[in-house]
């Protein structure tokens, strides 16, 4: 069989997201610089290749499109109604993959956060789920080193 069936809306939107930059991850970035923690991106070595990665605090953060990671009881999440034996199988997989990765991270004693895309619309929203974030890490500082 030829795999010629490539949607090319659907690959604009794959490589958008492939990118390092959609507007979820930026809005993210600029509220946790905001707040002062040092970050990385897209680290290839770790499972999932998390988008946000903070190693002093062992904490990596996804940003997930609602859609593509099926983010439950979310309206952005609906499934297409067409070609659903495409689909479904696809978007499954994806949602296996996610919780893989999740397992795979906290075997290896990582904590991980999920933010979804609609979160990420409202600022209030995105504020509010990076306060959490924040207060649990200054929850359990790590030890600082007194100056002298
Ligand atoms: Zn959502």
């Amino acid at each position: 069989m030829v795999k010629d069936d490539v949607d090319p809306r659907r690959s604009a939107l794959m490589s958008r997201i492939r990118s390092s930059g959609t507007a979820p991850e930026l809005a993210v970035r600029r509220m946790l610089h905001a707040n002062g923690l040092r970050f990385r991106l897209h680290r290839k070595d770790l499972p999932g290749r998390p988008d946000i990665v903070l190693p002093r605090h062992r904490l990596v953060i996804f940003i997930h499109g609602c859609f593509w990671h099926q983010h439950s009881d979310c309206r952005l999440a609906s499934k297409p109604k067409t070609r659903p034996d495409y689909w479904q199988p696809k978007l499954a997989g994806n949602v296996e993959r996610d919780a893989r990765n999740t397992s795979a991270l906290q075997a290896l004693g990582w904590r991980v956060e999920t933010i979804w895309e609609c979160d990420t619309r409202k600022e209030h929203l995105l504020r509010a789920r990076i306060d959490g974030i924040v207060s649990s890490l200054n929850g359990s500082p790590l030890p600082v080193t007194p100056q002298g």
